[in-house]
């Protein structure tokens, strides 16, 4: 029943994950008679509301600020806060639902939601980024709380961002506690944390070729974004002995045939926050490709033929006509580090070619794993080493995948880790709350 008809990406998300369900809805009918579809993609709990601000001309500026609380079965609402101008209503409620999947999929003790804002951080100056960030917070606040809901960062929202919220928060709720994950390293953040969700999706790549006996190793990898997760999913591939050959952000995109470089990207983007175009200017050998010199209807960055791709920037990134040239250039890989990058038919691609495919609830649940574990170091008052979370990770990573293969097998399609991925996730929240009664 699609009561609202604007909110597309949320629609897109939900058909995804109950088209998964059909198997199990037929072989287990106690979902159906607590009617947990009904009840599962309704919200606990949305809050929306206004963010006034000042900006550095002295001229009055009013946001919208949202932040839903999808599901608290398995623990706090747990995900992250996009500064975006694309927010809007139905792509947080499609971050936040796929965020229950996800969160359960960890194995950890967390809720979904998903928060953010139309605000747009491009070229803004370091103080208005902290005039909004207080002024987001300074209603945001009273409904978070360490053991309800526990925000973290997403599109536009970096260790910064969360500096300027966990202050606010700090002084507002007269609290110093871990409401927020994805915290500096000296007040509170895990090591590890910054890294994860890159880490994390080349992990899941390495355990879904694994179990093909396959590896990384000297294969040549796109990537698709050049934010956070890109950066990280660059670092681990590196580590891995595999070449990435491209990032992206919304203007256009690398090619760098001999491998992206990697310290020059992360000065670029973490340093001078600065955009693709200037990479050119210091690796002269490399091509920057603007957007509008991309193949009709194609993103360029999955025309460049590769072993392994690794979408990483946002949603609906990757269509049918992307699928097909990867497949045609002989992908066997793709491990979505963003969230539901990927349109419906060519998720439906990837699975009739039976190539590894690891969805974005699977494959990038590192990061949202790795804030819980900053979570549990934040409660036991102590911090964990960079090896022993990274070795965390791994197994964590190893253990989704494991969960969503074993999940795919049993009903009957060994391969297809979005059925196994969308039916383990589910599968736990709707056990949750048929114990814990109709509330
Ligand atoms: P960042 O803001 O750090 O980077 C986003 C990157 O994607 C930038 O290069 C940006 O380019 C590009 N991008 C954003 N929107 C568009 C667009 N409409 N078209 C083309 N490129 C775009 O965000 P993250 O790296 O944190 O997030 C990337 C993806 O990963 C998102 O889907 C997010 O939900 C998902 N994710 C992130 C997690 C995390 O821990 N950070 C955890 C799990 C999932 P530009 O600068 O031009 O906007």
């Amino acid at each position: 029943k699609r009561s609202s008809p604007s909110q597309t990406e949320f629609y897109q998300a939900a058909e995804e994950v109950l088209e998964s369900l059909r198997p199990l809805m037929e072989k287990y009918p106690k979902y159906r008679e607590h009617k947990i579809i009904e009840r599962i993609v309704e919200p606990e709990r949305q809050i929306l509301f206004r963010v006034n601000w000042v900006d550095d001309n002295g001229e009055i500026q009013v946001n919208k600020g949202y932040r839903i609380e999808f599901n608290s079965a398995l623990g706090p609402y747990k995900g992250g806060l996009r500064f975006h101008p694309s927010v809007n209503a139905g792509v947080i409620k499609f971050l936040g639902f796929e965020q229950i999947f996800k969160n359960a999929l960890t194995g950890l003790q967390i809720g979904g939601g998903k928060g953010g804002s139309d605000f747009n951080p491009k070229g803004k100056s370091n103080n208005e980024i902290m005039r909004f960030c207080q002024a987001f917070m300074s209603e945001l606040y009273r409904h978070i709380g360490a053991n309800t809901d526990v925000p973290a960062g997403d599109i536009g929202v970096g260790g910064r961002e969360i500096g300027y919220m966990f202050g606010m928060y700090k002084k507002l709720a007269n609290r110093y506690e871990g409401v927020l994950t994805g915290k500096s390293l000296k007040w509170g953040g895990s090591l590890v944390r910054t890294e994860a969700t890159g880490y994390g999706a080349v992990y899941f790549a390495k355990y879904m070729l694994e179990d093909r006996g396959e590896t990384l190793e000297g294969k040549r990898c796109v990537v698709s974004g050049s934010g956070n997760v890109s950066i990280y999913t660059i670092e681990k591939l590196y580590h891995l002995g595999a070449i990435p050959v491209t990032c992206s952000d919304s203007n256009g995109m690398i090619y760098d045939e001999d491998g992206i470089d990697l310290e020059l990207l992360k000065d670029l983007k973490e340093v001078r926050r600065e955009r693709l175009t200037e990479y050119v200017k210091s690796r002269p050998n490399a091509k920057y490709t603007p957007v509008e010199e991309y193949p009709e209807g194609c993103n360029g960055v999955y025309s460049i033929p590769c072993y392994a791709a690794f979408p990483s920037a946002t949603q609906n990134e990757l269509n049918l006509n992307d699928a097909k040239n990867l497949l045609a250039n002989g992908c066997v890989c793709v491990s979505e580090g963003a969230n539901m990058p990927s349109t419906l038919e060519a998720v439906h691609a990837f699975i009739d070619a039976k190539i590894c495919y690891g969805p974005g609830k699977a494959a990038n649940a590192g990061g949202v794993a790795t804030s819980q574990l900053e979570m549990q170091q934040n409660a036991s008052m102590s911090s964990w080493t960079f090896e022993e979370v990274d070795a965390k990770l791994a197994q964590i990573m190893k253990d989704i995948f494991v969960n969503a293969s074993t999940t795919a097998a049993e009903f009957g399609e060994p391969t297809n880790l979005v059925l196994g991925a969308n039916i383990a996730g589910f599968r736990k929240v709707a056990d949750a709350m048929i114990e814990q009664g109709l509330v």
